[in-house]
């Protein structure tokens, strides 16, 4: 790990720990989101990770993203997964908005303005291809119909990157600002876990956008997905669950040391040990792909789709599993809410289903390695 990756890392756990602090007993965003944890990312400069220099970020890489996601998700995967969301946005700007497009919204996204990315619709599921929301053109502007469900930071974002079908028949992202006329957020969504991100459905009722708002060119949209989630946020998503895993683990641990029956630590039993030995592989496997990913993108990049899906896929089940486990290690306690176990387990839940799910990724990892042949050499 080079020098500037570790002072990033050092300041995300700083950060992170006194948002913790700050937020005791109740959680970071364990609820509701928070402008003010917002606000203390971006004073930190966290915020603007996936930002150009120029414009007030950090440029950060796939590996700068991971950092600071895995740091956020030790203390609140809600805050990690918000951050990753915002990020993707950044990210889509950087890469494909025009000068003027990048200067409107990028100094502001980094200084604790919250984006959000909107693709999945009632009838599309997870097959983004499937979207109905449309763009057609009016005179000067592009008039966007549909609607777009579960969307991260949906409610607070200032602006909004959509994926929307054009006349053409083609895919294409527009930037949408929050006073977009026509644009209406419905009801925040109340789910099993991850309530901090304020998802909501956005409905887009003759919503009017400025042809300029167009990310990249009209058409581009399969682009823009590919460069800002698939081999961008996909990374910062398993990160998210790496370190919602290792606060899992950490946390069992503890409890095996401390909790005692007739005088004996119940880590002192052999049943105990056999579950603390699985989450040790399961994190241990966990953090080995995510970095060699990471690391083996920026060596190989048509090779990125491939291990962001990899990671993703291995790492959110993984922490479904030792979230799992951490509960049975902490017994009654662990499913008590005096322990944030269950509510981790809750959260680890769904981050197998957000962007692809668990099955889809499957699918296109096995894609992948069908077309190019088999996997990569080892070591490498
Ligand atoms: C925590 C969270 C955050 C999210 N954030 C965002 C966001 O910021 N922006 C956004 O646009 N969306 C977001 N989503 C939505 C997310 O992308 C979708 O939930 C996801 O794509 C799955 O779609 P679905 O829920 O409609 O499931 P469905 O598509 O209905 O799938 C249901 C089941 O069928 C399987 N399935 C469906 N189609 C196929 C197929 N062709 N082949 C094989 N199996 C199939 C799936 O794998 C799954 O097991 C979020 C969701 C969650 C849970």
């Amino acid at each position: 790990m080079r020098q500037e990756q570790r002072l990033l890392q050092g300041l995300a756990r700083s950060v992170a720990e006194e948002l913790r602090e700050a937020s005791a007993p109740e959680g970071v965003m364990a609820e509701v989101f928070s402008r003010g944890a917002v606000a203390a990312l971006a004073d930190s400069g966290l915020w603007a990770v996936a930002c150009p220099p120029p414009l007030g970020g950090m440029g950060g890489d796939p590996a700068a993203l991971v950092l600071v996601a895995y740091e956020l998700a030790r203390v609140s995967a809600s805050l990690a997964l918000s951050f990753v969301a915002h990020s993707s946005v950044c990210r889509a700007l950087d890469a494909f908005a025009s000068e003027a497009l990048a200067g409107r919204y990028l100094p502001a996204l980094a200084a604790g303005a919250v984006g959000a990315f909107a693709v999945h619709e009632p009838d599309s599921g997870v097959m983004s291809a499937a979207i109905t929301t449309r763009v057609e053109n009016s005179g000067e502007d592009l008039v966007v119909h549909g609607s777009k469900f579960f969307v991260t930071n949906g409610s607070e974002a200032e602006v909004i990157l959509a994926l929307v079908r054009s006349e053409e028949n083609l895919f294409s992202v527009l930037a949408i600002d929050e006073s977009a006329p026509g644009l209406v957020r419905s009801h925040l969504d109340r789910r099993m876990g991850l309530n901090g991100v304020a998802s909501c459905e956005i409905v887009f009722a003759e919503c009017v956008v400025p042809r300029n708002q167009v990310v990249g060119q009209l058409g581009q949209g399969m682009e823009v997905l590919k460069r800002a989630l698939i081999e961008y946020a996909f990374f910062g998503a398993a990160a998210v669950s790496l370190g919602l895993a290792e606060a899992c683990f950490e946390a069992a641990l503890r409890h095996a040391r401390e909790r005692t029956i007739q005088g004996t630590p119940i880590g002192e039993q052999q049943a105990v040990r056999l579950m603390i030995g699985e989450m040790d592989g399961l994190v241990a496997a966990s953090r080995a792909l995510l970095w060699g990913a990471v690391t083996r993108a920026r060596e190989s990049p048509p090779q990125t789709a491939l291990l962001a899906s990899q990671s993703k896929r291995f790492v959110s089940e993984a922490a479904v599993r030792v979230a799992d486990r951490a509960i049975q290690v902490c017994g009654g306690h662990g499913y008590c809410q005096e322990l944030p176990l269950e509510r981790r387990y809750r959260d680890a839940r769904g981050l197998t289903l957000h962007y692809k799910t668990t099955e889809i990724l499957s699918l296109d990892v096995a894609g992948m390695l069908l077309s190019q042949g088999g996997t990569a050499p080892w070591p490498t």
